[in-house]
């Protein structure tokens, strides 16, 4: 029996990032208050909690300098924190930066702004304020369908999936007159599902490790699952004996918030289980 943990898996760039950004304010201000959880992720979250950063979901409860976390903030954020008379600290990854900046820029040009994305995850809201709420949501080729418009542009939500963004992309191209498209899917996310499948083919059981509401360690399970009987946990205390038994190759991957000492931590549940 082997354990193999996939390449890239856990903290990505925009993530570490985002740490580093909080424990510098966290050193400055004696609390802070994130708008949203800091990262997908409860157990880092609870973590942060002790260290004095408060989570709150609407700005209205900040007392002091308001953390805008790795999925970024519409424009409409800034401008109320403003009038709040407080500071904010800005951890929008450089990435999800680049693509607001690209859905503004295609909504100034006239286009019809697409946001292929989950509607509901928070980068994707944030991109919809940079296009004045306008931009459509899709996620399937099949929505695809309902786009009707002659120019249209097209940014990506960082963490999804490059092969249905592909078919979403043929779709509209057999349509649309004017297309234009910014792939603005994360090289680390596209890394990383692809080092999860190429081992999940090889592997007899897939664990995934990462917060349930994480999207990016859903895609991880989804396409692990597609090849191999795959698990989601979050911490090491939902793993069962019997998922290993007559196991011969174990594969572990873990989501952009997933950090390194909780993939340890799930290592070394899974050896204790298997050698008895
Ligand atoms: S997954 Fe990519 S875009 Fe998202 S925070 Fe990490 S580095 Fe940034």
């Amino acid at each position: 029996m082997k354990i193999e943990i996939s390449e890239y898996a856990g903290f990505c760039y925009g993530v570490m990032r985002a740490i580093r950004i909080a424990d510098d304010a966290l050193l400055k201000h004696k609390k802070i208050y994130s708008l949203g959880p800091i990262i997908h992720n409860p157990q880092v979250v609870a973590e942060y909690e002790k260290k004095g950063m408060k989570v709150i979901e609407k700005l209205e409860d900040a007392e002091g300098p308001v953390l805008i976390r790795s999925h970024g903030a519409p424009p409409s954020v800034y401008k109320r924190i403003k009038e709040m008379g407080l500071e904010y600290i800005d951890a929008t990854c450089p990435f999800v930066k680049e693509a607001q900046r690209f859905a503004e820029n295609l909504y100034k040009e006239g286009y019809k702004v697409v946001v292929f994305g989950d509607e509901k995850h928070p980068e994707v809201k944030a991109h919809l304020g940079y296009t004045d709420y306008t931009a459509a949501v899709i996620c399937t080729p099949m929505q695809a369908k309902d786009i009707k418009a002659s120019r249209v542009g097209v940014v990506c939500q960082t963490t999804q999936s490059v092969e249905m963004f592909g078919k979403t992309i043929g779709e509209l191209a057999k349509r649309i007159r004017e297309l234009k498209v910014y792939n603005t899917i994360c090289d680390a996310t596209e890394k990383r599902q692809k080092a999860a499948e190429e081992l999940a083919k090889r592997s007899d059981v897939m664990i995934i490790i990462g917060g349930k509401n994480s999207a990016n360690t859903r895609k991880l399970y989804e396409i692990s699952s597609h090849y191999t009987q795959a698990y989601h946990i979050e911490t090491e205390d939902e793993l069962k004996p019997e998922w290993f038994e007559n196991r011969e190759l174990i594969g572990i991957t873990a989501g952009a918030s997933t950090p390194t000492y909780i993939i340890q931590r799930v290592y070394n549940r899974i050896m204790e289980m298997v050698n008895g």
